[in-house]
This record gives structure tokens, sequence and C-alpha cells, in this order.
């Protein structure tokens, strides 16, 4: 590069920086930079290695400084301080410019299995103080880390702990991402049991909230995920659950077809209508065509979540019902035992009916399986360290 050149990258990358702290969107080297990336700071969990490198040319760093922060970053270190590789300039100018630890961790419970729930408090922005929940489920060849996308969930579905919770607001992709990042880091620092996993291979989103509610955060926290310089995630080693947004369906499978899972739960309109409340907008029927639709890679299929609800969801009459909506092809049936929490009106069936609805399932020719639970004994359902904590009345 001659002079000339460099200085002009240098003034786009300034101008980028700048704009990144004003308003409007800009384009740049051809790259259109959204408005919405304007109005929230930038967060270190889920930048790409281009507008960092062009942050820290325009502050007249040399390129590979940015992919040295990226390393460190991707193996969950987001402290400037513990990235022991680059100069003491470059860690004041990541810790005044960027907000590099969108999440404090606050509560760690360990279960005898191996899983881990965290109770994460927002550090900065409008959900300053609001926590989140993330839980990571171990197994022989698999680790999987559930995140939040929101605080709170505006859908109610009457037997979620999380959509009794007030809802105060959606997750940016950094604090999504943050999540996978702190557990990746907690289990550098202290790794499980040797025959169990300690490696984040797989990511579902089906902790706190809605994450089709929350389209900006989720898809941008996907490209993040799936970034060969970020944490280079395969589509199919990711799962989003959704209760049934129709038309934000449809829009994930065009910008990242990743696992879809979808809370069914019931399997007529009555029912489902107040089990899940968003079927009043969007009925099975609609629901059907959507998943119909939704593009599947090789060897993949949609997960029917189903919890079950003794006297509710588990009679005769719901196998048939389900025998007639499920596509034997393309989907499975995943049941799901209740979590039960205090103040809730439902009991879950036992563990005997539930393994034989899924025989009967099996006998009409529908993959079902019954899912095992996991962290029982630190009550791993989301929203409930949250509540715990609540009722404790030390949250800050
Ligand atoms: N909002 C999304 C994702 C978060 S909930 C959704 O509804 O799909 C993730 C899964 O947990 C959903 O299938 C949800 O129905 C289920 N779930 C919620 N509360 C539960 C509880 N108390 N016991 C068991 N599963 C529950
Ligand atoms: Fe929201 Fe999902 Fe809970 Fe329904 S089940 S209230 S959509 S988090």
């Amino acid at each position: 590069m001659n002079n000339e050149q460099h200085r002009v990258a240098s003034f786009q990358a300034a101008a980028l920086h700048l704009d990144f702290m004003l308003t409007g969107p800009t384009l740049i080297d051809g790259k259109l930079y959204n408005a919405s990336m304007q109005q929230n700071p930038l967060q270190l969990p889920a930048i790409t290695l281009e507008k960092l490198t062009a942050l820290t040319e325009s502050w007249g760093m040399p390129h590979y400084r940015a992919k040295q922060v990226i390393q460190w970053r991707n193996r969950g270190i987001l402290n400037p301080v513990d990235m022991l590789n680059i100069p003491g300039e470059l860690r004041e100018r990541l810790s005044s410019s960027l907000i590099c630890e969108p999440l404090k961790l606050v509560q760690r419970q360990c279960s005898t299995d191996g899983t881990r729930k965290y109770l994460f408090m927002l550090t900065s922005g409008r959900l300053k103080g609001k926590m989140v929940e993330s839980v990571y489920i171990p197994e022989e060849k698999r680790g999987t880390v559930c995140i939040s996308s929101q605080v709170g969930c505006v859908l109610d579905c009457p037997f979620c702990h999380t959509g009794t919770q007030n809802f105060e607001g959606n997750l940016s992709s950094g604090e999504i991402v943050a999540q996978v990042l702190a557990v990746k880091h907690d289990l550098l620092k202290e790794p499980l049991a040797p025959e169990l996993n300690s490696s984040v291979t797989h990511v579902v989103y089906m902790g706190m909230g809605e994450p089709l509610a929350n389209e900006e955060g989720v898809h941008e926290s996907l490209s993040s995920l799936t970034d060969p310089d970020g944490l280079k995630l395969s589509k199919r080693r990711i799962t989003l659950s959704t209760s049934g947004l129709v038309p934000q369906i449809d829009r994930l499978g065009e910008v990242a077809s990743v696992n879809l899972a979808i809370s069914l739960h019931a399997a007529e309109n009555r029912l489902r209508d107040e089990l899940v409340p968003i079927n009043r907008k969007h009925p099975l029927q609609e629901l059907r065509q959507c998943l119909n639709r939704y593009s599947l890679g090789k060897q993949r299929h949609i997960t029917l979540e189903y919890v079950m609800l003794d006297g509710i969801n588990d009679r005769p009459e719901d196998i048939e019902l389900l025998a007639g909506f499920v596509n034997r092809d393309r989907e499975r049936v995943n049941l799901i035992s209740f979590n039960t929490y205090p103040g809730s009106s439902y009991t879950g069936s036992s563990k005997q009916h539930m393994n034989e609805f899924a025989k009967q399932l099996i006998s009409k020719g529908i993959r079902a399986t019954v899912r095992r639970s996991r962290g029982q004994d630190i009550m791993a359902a989301c929203g409930q360290l949250k509540a715990e904590r609540k009722a404790e009345n030390r949250e800050p």
C-alpha cells in the first residue's frame, strides 16, 4: 500500500469509527453499516474481524492486532487486561471505545450430572442491571449451551416461568454471543470431569425469551456464531426454538436455516390457543404450511417440542391429533417433562406415561423421543434461577 492509499484507508477507518459513534447508515468500501449498530456502542463479543481491523487501524495500529484480540475473544477472554500479547495502549482503547464485557457472572450452580447454570447481569445500555440465564449441558461427545435472547417474554405461555416474568427488552447480538463466550471461559478455567465434554460444540436458543421476537439481535448473533473468524459453529450445530411466529420463521429460513424446534405442545387449535397463545395469531394450519416450506439440509429434521402436562395434552386423543399433524418425513416429536416452579398451576405427566405416549406415537410411524431431564438438582428450567434470586431480594 502506498502512502496515499494508506492515508485513504486510515481516513476511511477513522470515518467508520466515527460513524459507529454517530448516526445514519454509512457506505464504506461498498459495504453498508446499519443504523442500529451505530446507535448501540460496539460490543466485543459479536464484532467482526473486519470492523475491529478498521477500528484498530484508525488508532494507528497494525492490522494483525485485531486478529490477536479476536483470538482472545473467541476463547472467551473479553477483558483486555487479560489479553497478554497486546500493548497497553490497545487495551485502553478497547476498554474505552467498546463494551468488552456486556455480561457479569452473578451466580453459577453446578449439578451433580455436570450441568452448569449461569445467572448473568447485563452491564450496559437500557437493560443494565437486568438478569438473564444460560445453561451448559455436557454429554460424552457434545457440549451444548442454552442461551437467552430476551429479558422476559411477552408471549405468556401459561406453563412457562419466563412467560410469567415481566418483559424488559431484547438482548443485543453481543449480549447473546457473550453468553456462549462466558460459558467457554468458565469451562476453560474449570473443566468438568474427564468423562464429560468441556467444550462448546452446540448452541440452542431455548433459554429465556422468544428468539424470533428479537430478529435483529438473533440474526446478528447467528452470523457471529457461524463466522469463520468467530466461533465457527456450523449451522447444523445450532438450534433455534420458537413458539411459532410464522413470518419470522420464513425469514429465518432465508437468512440462516439453522435447526428449527417448534414449541407445539398441542395439535388442536383450541388447546394450543390456551397453551401457546401466539397460536391465536398463527394457527396450526398456517404453521403447518410454514414448516413445510422451511428448508432443511441433508438428514436434518424439524423438532416438535411437546411439554407433557398431566390431564391437559397427554390424553389418548392427543396421540390421534399429533398423528394427524406431524409430517413424518421431516419432523420428529420431542416429549419434554414439565419443570415445575413455585406458583405453577400445572403438573407434569409421569415418566411412565411419557414413555407410553412415546411408544404410541412410534407405533403410528412418528419418530418420538423423550427428552432426558438434566440438572434437576439445580432446577435447570429457564427463568428459575432469576426468580429465585429475586425472591431472595438480592437483585441489585
Ligand atoms: N420462546 C421459545 C424458546 C424458549 S422456551 C419457545 O417457546 O420455543 C424453550 C422451550 O422450553 C420451549 O419448548 C418451551 O415451551 C419450553 N418450556 C417452557 N417452560 C417450560 C417448563 N416449565 N417445563 C418444561 N419446558 C418448558
Ligand atoms: Fe415465551 Fe417461549 Fe416461554 Fe412461551 S414458552 S412464554 S414463547 S419463552
